[in-house]
């Protein structure tokens, strides 16, 4: 059996889980059907997301804010990272948008989160 602490709402329930012998997930101590979801959903499939920066060429800042559009697979975030590491993208930026459509097939875009005008001269 395995514990974990709900962070769907604050009144973070301690959520233990088992498996049955015939291998089902067997949920105890949620208080509720999102608890349930939340934690089948976090063993099964776990997903996260994640923000970060993308350098700004030509723009009055060097670097620009971005974040994933949804989550992805746990799995795929340092592949993801890679992606956003080696980016780049040419000022103006308006936040808000792609940087980086369906990054590494995830369904997820990188998006920027703030704004960069372009360098004057
Ligand atoms: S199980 Fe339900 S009530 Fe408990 S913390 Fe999660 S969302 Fe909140």
């Amino acid at each position: 059996m395995k514990r974990y602490t709900c962070i769907v709402c604050p009144k973070s329930c301690e959520i233990e889980v088992s498996w049955s012998s015939a291998g089902d997930l067997e949920v105890n101590g949620n208080g509720c059907q999102r608890g349930r979801e939340w934690i089948t959903n976090e063993i099964r499939d776990p997903k996260r997301t994640i923000a970060s920066s993308v350098i700004v060429e030509g723009g009055e800042r060097e670097i620009v804010s971005v974040r994933l559009s949804s989550p992805i697979p746990r799995a795929m975030i340092f592949p993801v990272m890679d992606e956003i590491r080696k980016a780049s993208v040419s000022a103006p930026v308006t936040a808000g948008d792609v940087i980086i459509e369906n990054v590494l097939s995830t369904g997820a875009d990188v998006i920027a989160t703030s704004s960069v005008l372009a360098k004057e001269d």
